[in-house]
């Protein structure tokens, strides 16, 4: 049963405060990877949201995006593209920048990771002020490819991040006020 598996989601997600500096709220998913029902429970609820949607290639957001969008692409027999943080990819990449509490920081994806045609899904851990899913849209334009949803495990509601997406469609499996 789906509120079940809410459940025992929201009970593997650990709070640590004042990391990685004073006054955040630490979301820490490492509880949820640990356990392997939590997990498949996780992906597939995504899944199961994106129902109906086709898409061509799942792409991870650095670095826990990488872990549930690994899995997810495997779950939908697609295959999985990384957008990772600044000198990271070693092949062409296309950059995007984005807004920091204080200066800017930036993602890349490789040139030919994409193209016209391809429909993605991207998926991070959580969305924050979605500077990054913003940024990865970007990326994903670039390429000449379109972004069908993207699926984050956890909302920081206050933060308004989804608003950053519109129009796009964004799943987001817990909501924290
Ligand atoms: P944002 O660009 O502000 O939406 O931030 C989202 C990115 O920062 C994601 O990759 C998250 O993993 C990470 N992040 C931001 N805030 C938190 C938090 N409170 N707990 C865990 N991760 C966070």
């Amino acid at each position: 049963m789906t509120d079940a598996r809410l459940r025992l989601l929201r009970s593997r997600i650990r709070d640590v405060p004042d990391f990685p500096k004073e006054g955040i709220l630490f979301k820490d998913i490492t509880p949820l990877l640990a356990d392997v029902k939590a997990f498949r429970a996780c992906i597939e609820l995504m899944a199961e949201r994106l129902d109906g949607e086709s898409v061509t290639a799942i792409v991870g957001i650095e670095s826990r995006g990488f872990m549930f969008g690994a899995a997810l692409a495997d779950k939908l027999g697609v295959g999985f593209v990384p957008v990772r943080k600044l000198g990271k990819l070693p092949a062409a990449t296309y950059r995007a920048e984005y807004d920091l509490e204080y200066g800017r920081d930036a993602v890349e994806i490789h040139q030919d990771a994409l193209g016209p045609g391809d429909r993605v899904v991207v998926v991070d851990d959580l969305i924050a002020t979605g500077g990054t899913a913003k940024a990865t849209d970007e990326l994903v334009q670039q390429c000449g490819a379109e972004v069908a949803a993207f699926v984050f495990v956890m909302n920081l509601v206050g933060l308004e991040g989804t608003a950053k997406l519109a129009p796009r469609r964004v799943i987001t499996i817990l909501d924290y006020e």
